[in-house]
C-alpha cells in the first residue's frame, strides 16, 4: 500500500475499467463454467472475495484471507497446532476463542499456558518454550494493551509462531506484522465492518507458505464468505477511517468524563494515564480505539440496571457497529471471572453529549 491507509480504504478494490461499475458487485456464485482457473467459490473465490482480500491486506501489506466470521479465521489459525503443541494465550481471551482451546485441552491435544497480557517479561519468556503465542491486543474486556513490539521481537523456539487477534484496534491503530509477528486476525463483523449487519473474519500473514496453509484449511473446513456478506464488508470498511477517527475521539472524551463521575468507580480505556497500559499503548499504537470498559459503583444489578436504562446506547453483546453499544459482562455464561459490575462500551459515532447525556440520565435513574 502507497497511499494512506485512509485513502487506500476508499480507492483500492474498485475497477477503473469504462464501463464497469465503480464497486465490485456481489456475485452470488459457487459453480463457474469451465474452462476456466476459478472452479468453484469455497476452493477460489469470487470477484467479491478478491477486492475484500485486496482491500484489507493493503491496510497491513499482507496477504489477506476472508472468513464466513471472526471465529472461522481463529479456528483456522489455532487448529493447526499439531497434538502434543504448547500455547501461550491471554488470561481472558475472547469466549469463542477461549472455548476451542478449552476444547482442545480435554482432548489432551495441547497444553495451554495463560499469562497476564500486561506482564511482557511472561510472555518473552514463553516464546522460548511454547509453538504459538496467541495474543489478543487490546483485550476483551479490560481492554489490555500487550507490548506487541517487544513481545513479536523476542527470541523464539524453532517453529513458533506470533499471532494477535488485533479486533479491537483495527488495521489503523496497529499493524502487529510490522513488529514480527507472523499472522494477523480481526473479527471483520466489528469495526472493519463496522454497521452491526454482517459476521466476517481475516486472516493477515506476510508468509507465503502460511497463506497456502490456512486457504487450504478454509477450504477443508468451508469457512469461506458468502457474497453479500464479502459485499457489505467493502461497503462498511469504505468508511473504517472516518469512523474510528470520530469513534474513538468519542471514547476519549466518554472516558475522562466518567473518571470523574461520582457513581463510576474505575474506567478502563488505555487513552487515559490511569490505564495500566497506557505507557505501552502510547508508545507503539496510533490511536486508542473506540472500546472501554467501566465499573459502576454499587452491585451488579446497578450496572444491569444502567444498560438497561439506556435509551441512547443500545444494550447488546457485540462492538465496533456505527452505534454505541453496552454490556454487562459477568452477565455472559463462562465470564463470571469479570468484576460483576463492569460495563464494556464501544463507543459509536453519535455526538459525543448526546452519548453522555444518555450515559448521565441511565446512572442517575439506576438504583445503587
Ligand atoms: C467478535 C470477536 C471475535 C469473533 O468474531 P465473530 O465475527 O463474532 O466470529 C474474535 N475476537 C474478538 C476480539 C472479537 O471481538
Amino acid at each position: 500500500m502507497t497511499q494512506s491507509p485512509e485513502t487506500w480504504l476508499i480507492s483500492a478494490g474498485r475497477s477503473r475499467a469504462p464501463g464497469d461499475p465503480l464497486n465490485v458487485p456481489p456475485v452470488f456464485a459457487s459453480n463457474f463454467n469451465l474452462p476456466t482457473d476459478r472452479l468453484y467459490s469455497r476452493t477460489d473465490g469470487t470477484e467479491t472475495t478478491d477486492a475484500l482480500e485486496l482491500l484489507i491486506g493493503g491496510l497491513e501489506d499482507a496477504r489477506a484471507l476472508a472468513f464466513g466470521s471472526g471465529m472461522a479465521a481463529a479456528a483456522v489459525v489455532l487448529h493447526r497446532l499439531p497434538v502434543g503443541a504448547h500455547l501461550a494465550v491471554p488470561e481472558d481471551p475472547y469466549h469463542g476463542v477461549a472455548g476451542i482451546l478449552e476444547e482442545g485441552e480435554a482432548q489432551g491435544r495441547w497444553t495451554v499456558h495463560r499469562l497476564d497480557q500486561a506482564d511482557t517479561q511472561a510472555w518473552i519468556d514463553a516464546a522460548l518454550n511454547v509453538d504459538l503465542l496467541w495474543l489478543e491486543s487490546p483485550e476483551n474486556p479490560l481492554i489490555t494493551v500487550a507490548d506487541l513490539p517487544t513481545i513479536c521481537a523476542a527470541p523464539r523456539k524453532a517453529g513458533c509462531l506470533v499471532a494477535v487477534d488485533s479486533t479491537f484496534a483495527t488495521p489503523l491503530n496497529q499493524r502487529p506484522l510490522d513488529y514480527g509477528a507472523d499472522v494477523v486476525m480481526h473479527s471483520s463483523t466489528k469495526f472493519i465492518g463496522g454497521h452491526s449487519d454482517l459476521l466476517s473474519g481475516v486472516v493477515l500473514t506476510r508468509n507465503d507458505e502460511l497463506y497456502e496453509e490456512f486457504a487450504h484449511r478454509r477450504l477443508l473446513y468451508g469457512a469461506s464468505i458468502g457474497g453479500m456478506e464479502a459485499f457489505l464488508t467493502i461497503r462498511g470498511a469504505r468508511t473504517m477511517a472516518l469512523r474510528v477517527e470520530r469513534a474513538q475521539a468519542n471514547a476519549l472524551e466518554l472516558a475522562q468524563r466518567l473518571e470523574s463521575h461520582p457513581a463510576i468507580s474505575r474506567v478502563l480505556y488505555p487513552g487515559l494515564p490511569s490505564h495500566p497500559t497506557h505507557q505501552v499503548a502510547k508508545s507503539f499504537m496510533t490511536g486508542f480505539g473506540a472500546m472501554m470498559s467501566f465499573e459502576v459503583a454499587g452491585s451488579g444489578d446497578r450496572a444491569t440496571d444502567v444498560c438497561n436504562r439506556a435509551e441512547l446506547i443500545f444494550h447488546a453483546t457485540s462492538l465496533g457497529g456505527i452505534e454505541s453499544t453496552m454490556e454487562r459482562r459477568a452477565s455472559i455464561p463462562g465470564q463470571e471471572r469479570i468484576p460483576p459490575t463492569l460495563i464494556r462500551f464501544s463507543v459509536g459515532c453519535e455526538n459525543v453529549d448526546d452519548i453522555w447525556a444518555d450515559l448521565q440520565q441511565a446512572l442517575a435513574g439506576s438504583a445503587s
